[in-house]
């Protein structure tokens, strides 16, 4: 499907991955905490992949008001708790004690609260809490 893009498309494509790539490492150099979960995703995780990508093509997905058909290929960032996509230009609200002790994956609550963790696909940044269960499904893979 790639090669069907024009070149430029392509270009800023590949750029926006990059860049996300780069902010993601400073990112991450800063929050030790994060998990990345650049190995495959499990079943849970894969199923809200699947989610995020389906709404991005169908354009279900509630998104900031700069990712217009004429932005271009950019960065984009969506919180799993949030289900709003965005280009960068806001923070994640503030979770109420029982929302950050949700697992975004499998909705249950653990009141030891869940594993902040992140996994990126292209120029796509997916951010999303785990609880205890879900994590060790998905380190299994
Ligand atoms: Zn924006
Ligand atoms: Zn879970």
């Amino acid at each position: 499907m790639r090669d069907t893009l024009p070149l430029h498309v392509q270009d800023q494509v590949q750029a926006a991955g990059s860049d996300l790539e780069q902010r993601i490492l400073t990112w991450s150099n800063n929050n030790p905490d994060y998990e990345k979960a650049y190995h495959e995703a499990g079943p849970r995780l894969q199923k809200k992949i699947d989610w995020v990508l389906a709404g991005l093509l169908s354009g279900s997905i509630p998104h900031c008001k700069h990712l217009t058909k004429d932005a271009g290929p950019r960065p984009v960032a969506i919180a799993l708790w949030e289900d709003f996509l965005h280009c960068g230009c806001t923070m994640p609200k503030p979770l109420s004690k029982h929302e950050d002790s949700t697992c975004d994956l499998c909705g249950s609550y653990d009141a030891d609260g869940v594993y902040p963790s992140a996994v990126v696909i292209g120029p796509l940044f997916i951010a999303y809490g785990q609880c205890a269960s879900c994590r060790e499904e998905e380190r299994a893979k």
